[in-house]
């Protein structure tokens, strides 16, 4: 009966990392050994100091509404965080604490755009960007970039990219699914050519921000004076601190854009979870050095699975210098059959990789990029050399 279903919800395609982990969920329960390595979510447990505030923000009986856009605390300790590891200063009023990041983009595309709107999105960008955009009528336009660029756009190809109606550029740094990572010349270099364009607000989500290999250090756009006045910033738990189903996520943004944000989540979801938002004051008070044991170990991961690729004819794979995911192009598989499946695109070849590898990974078309497939290493050592091995055997 999905014509009994708005325009809008028929048309939205469904997450692409979340349905491959349910498809590989379902053909675990049918008895399949499949190895996930779709879905971007750290395999460590919550460290324990983050437990240990929630059970207490329990006991002390945290349990009613918090202010819409967050506890008073929790905005402190973001305004904290955002001072210490960016140097950004932001007042309580341009601070909005959401149901993750997700659900951050969410209100800041529903906060600003209109139909017809266009948002540059480079890509590979993130899974969700394209379909939030459109879900308010706005408009995707796509930058392609290439390994040859590292997955990045150029500063003459932003400015190809804007026309009259460009409202918004939208990128993550590090990137998911590339592992790119801008450093602030480039940033800076972007952000000339948004100097002639005044109207474009940018969105940098740095959700990936501690993930980050020690190459290019970490920087964000709304560290340079002209551009804080036109950028929000989103990050939230999730990766760095191994918090994916405690779903909290935040903006620093211009105060307008803060407020309208919160007055939609006010109509919405009420504010994000009053446990969950307790234990994040613990964890983003506390030094991200708490947390580097993870960082390290995906590190290990992204030499081993790099090593590993890097054997298999026709993977060619850039260095990710941050986030835990690398994006192979595979392109040379293209026109090609594999064990009597013929391969015509990178959908084709994630799915013969789930039947005949029983490896789940992400067709590179869900993050605008059909040459490429996302493999996600925030898996154990073991499952990383057995799903590569796998791998290698059903495309040899
Ligand atoms: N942005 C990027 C780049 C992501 O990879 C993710 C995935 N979790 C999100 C935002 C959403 O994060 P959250 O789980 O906090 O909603
Ligand atoms: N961000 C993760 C990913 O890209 C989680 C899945 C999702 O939120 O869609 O795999």
């Amino acid at each position: 009966m999905s014509n009994q279903l708005s325009d809008r919800i028929n048309s939205l395609v469904p997450s692409a990392t979340l349905a491959m982990a349910a498809k590989a969920r379902e053909l675990r329960a049918e008895g399949k050994d499949i190895i996930g390595l779709s879905l971007g979510e750290p395999d460590f447990n919550t460290p324990d100091f983050i437990k240990e505030a929630a059970k207490q923000a329990i006991d002390e009986n945290y349990n009613s509404y918090t202010p819409v856009d967050g506890y008073v605390e929790l905005k402190e300790a973001i305004i904290t965080k955002f001072k210490r590891d960016n140097g950004l200063s932001y007042e309580p009023s341009q601070i909005v604490v959401s149901t993750g990041a997700k659900q951050a983009l969410y209100n800041v595309a529903q906060a600003c755009l209109n139909p017809g709107d266009e948002v540059i999105l480079p890509c590979p960008y993130w899974v969700s960007y394209a379909d939030i955009v459109k879900l308010t009528g706005g408009m995707p336009v796509e930058v392609p970039t290439s390994i040859e660029s590292d997955f990045k756009m150029t500063p003459a190809q932003l400015e190809d990219a804007i026309t009259p109606k460009t409202k918004m550029l939208w990128y993550s740094s590090p990137c998911n699914p590339s592992g790119s990572i801008y450093s602030k010349e480039e940033l800076r270099a972007l952000a000339d050519v948004l100097q002639i364009h005044p109207q474009i607000i940018v969105v940098s989500d740095e959700i990936y921000e501690h993930i980050n290999y020690g190459v290019v250090d970490h920087a964000s756009m709304a560290s340079f004076e002209d551009m804080y006045d036109r950028t929000v910033t989103v990050n939230g738990v999730a990766k760095a601190f191994a918090m994916t189903g405690w779903r909290i996520g935040y903006i620093g943004a211009p105060s307008y854009i803060a407020r309208a944000c919160n007055k939609l989540q006010g109509q919405v979801t009420s504010g994000a979870n009053c446990i969950a938002q307790r234990a994040v004051i613990t964890a983003l008070t506390e030094s991200p050095e708490r947390v580097r044991y993870m960082v390290n170990e995906f590190e290990n991961r992204r030499k081993l699975i790099l090593d590993l690729l890097n054997d298999i004819d026709g993977f060619a794979c850039n260095e990710p210098q941050g986030a835990f995911y690398v994006f192979p192009d595979i392109a040379s598989y293209f026109g090609k059959e594999l064990n009597g499946v013929q391969i015509n695109n990178a959908s084709d070849f994630a799915m013969y990789l789930l039947e005949h590898a029983n490896v789940a990974t992400v067709t590179g078309d869900a993050f605008g990029n059909g040459k490429c497939i996302r493999i996600s290493y925030a898996a154990s050592t073991d499952e990383i050399k057995s799903a590569v091995a796998r791998i290698k055997e059903a495309v040899s």
